[in-house]
């Protein structure tokens, strides 16, 4: 693959922005590397329709090539879609005794997986914690989860012939509620295939117990097939999240994105091994390098943006150390912070600005406010931005008005600017600027 990607790329080397047909060329590779992957072929579409609209007219940073540019909008796409909103390994489980419910197909690792989250939940997250197998089909099911509890040091529910699965799981509230325990993972019976049995079992254990988590456990090497499961058992069961197992193996985990894509469920842990300790949260920057297979092209144009920024700021410092620091300084500064999160995280990072972050956290600046102060240095006029001198009070109207702002407020920016001016100066003299600079970017 990555040879016939770098013969689409010899033949893009055109600098500038990205071209319709540069996208296209680059994604029509990124469409197979997908399917390569095993992400199912819908989501494999639509995924590359999303990024071809995005990617378009996008700058190409210096030093690479388009088709590297476009493999690296790629994969912070995939981070995007596989990350979510959700904080993978926070389980709710507050309000003991915690349910959760383990469901999934015959042979995914329900059994496995119950007990290496059983483990972490306990040496993790120092749970106390029970398990329960309400699998009365397969008769050597239950004593497996109680060799496992056995070995990781895990109570399991004494075994009782003849219970339903419903019996099983209400007895195993009850002896959580008694035995003090925080959690209580009920390790659910599965079918080679989705059946109704199988669905009204488990949607009946979920009514008795209300689990605060609903795990689905699939096997990460099935591709298609762990999606349609997904689904399934989101429709009939409702899940909370799922858990990719084998992932240890040599597929490339394609599985993880279809999930993402069509169930929207966050993807909470990943199965390593067959090891009780081989679980692990999951962590989308690392699932989408092994889905793109282009680990390469991505950490080389990372690290070519990286030299780009680092050409910049030494360059800007080269100027402040001289005392030069005009507006149009003041505004990459300003925008810098936007990007990184506000005024306060960046002066916390500059030594000796510590106090001055408080007092700016005092003064409520926010977002907000950083955007104004990039509005009004927009307008100014070239002359006014590399020589803030020249601002008397028919200039400073002018400004504010165009900025739909206030002269007082302008003044506030001016002030500012003087100050970080000053301050420039002296730290450069002491070689401080460089210090501070280097924590910057
Ligand atoms: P269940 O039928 O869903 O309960 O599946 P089991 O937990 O009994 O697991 C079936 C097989 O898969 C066992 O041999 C496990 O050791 C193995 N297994 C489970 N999880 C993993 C994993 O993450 N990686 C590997 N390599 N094997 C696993
Ligand atoms: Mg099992």
């Amino acid at each position: 693959l990555s040879e016939r990607l770098s013969g689409v790329f010899d033949r893009l080397t055109r600098q500038g922005a990205l071209s319709e047909e540069d996208v296209k060329t680059a994604l029509r590779e990124v469409r197979v590397a997908l399917l390569e992957a095993d992400v199912s072929l819908p989501v494999a579409r639509d995924f590359v329709a999303a990024v071809q609209a995005k990617a378009t007219g996008q700058a190409v940073t210096k030093s690479v090539t388009p088709g590297q540019q476009v493999v690296k909008i790629v994969h912070d796409a995939l981070v995007d879609t596989l990350t979510g909103s959700e904080d993978p390994g926070a389980l709710k489980i507050d309000n003991p005794p915690a349910p959760i419910l383990m469901v999934g197909l015959q042979g995914s690792g329900k059994t496995t997986t119950t007990g290496k989250l059983a483990k972490r939940l306990k040496e993790r997250d120092g749970k106390r914690v029970l398990m329960a197998s309400l699998d009365i089909y397969r008769p050597a099911a239950m004593q497996q989860l109680q060799i496992l509890g056995q070995q990781i040091g895990v109570d399991t529910l004494p075994i009782v012939p003849g219970e339903n699965a419903v019996q099983i799981a209400k007895r195993a509230r009850t002896q959580a509620s008694l035995g003090g325990y925080d959690v209580y993972l009920l390790d659910t019976a599965g079918r080679l295939q989705i059946d109704q049995t199988l669905m009204q079992e488990v949607e009946d254990v979920r009514d008795a117990v209300k689990p605060r988590e609903t795990l689905l456990v699939v096997d990460g090497l099935t591709g298609q097939v762990a999606v349609e499961v997904a689904e399934e058992f989101d429709a009939k069961v409702g899940i909370s999240g799922v858990i990719l197992t084998r992932m240890d193996g040599d597929g490339r985990g394609g599985a993880a994105l279809s999930m993402r894509a069509v169930t929207g469920k966050p993807i909470r842990f990943v199965g390593l091994g067959e090891k009780m300790d081989a679980l692990e949260t999951f962590e989308p920057e690392r699932i989408a390098g092994r889905i793109l297979g282009m680990g390469d092209i991505v950490a080389l144009v990372e690290k070519a943006q990286e030299t780009i920024e680092a050409e910049q700021a030494e360059r800007m410092m080269r100027r402040f150390q001289k005392g030069q620091f005009n507006m149009n300084d003041l505004r990459t500064q300003l925008e810098q912070m936007l990007k990184m999160g506000g005024m306060e995280s960046i002066m916390g990072m500059m030594p000796g600005m510590g106090k001055m972050a408080a007092q700016v956290k005092e003064a409520g600046f926010d977002d907000r406010i950083l955007k104004q102060q990039i509005a009004l240095i927009q307008s100014m006029t070239k002359k006014e931005r590399a020589n803030p001198a020249l601002l008397q009070a028919s200039r400073k109207k002018r400004i504010a008005a165009g900025a739909g702002m206030d002269v007082s407020e302008l003044n506030k920016l001016l002030k500012m600017h003087r100050q970080m001016a000053d301050m420039m100066k002296k730290m450069g003299k002491g070689g401080m600027l460089k210090q501070a600079m280097k924590g910057m970017f």
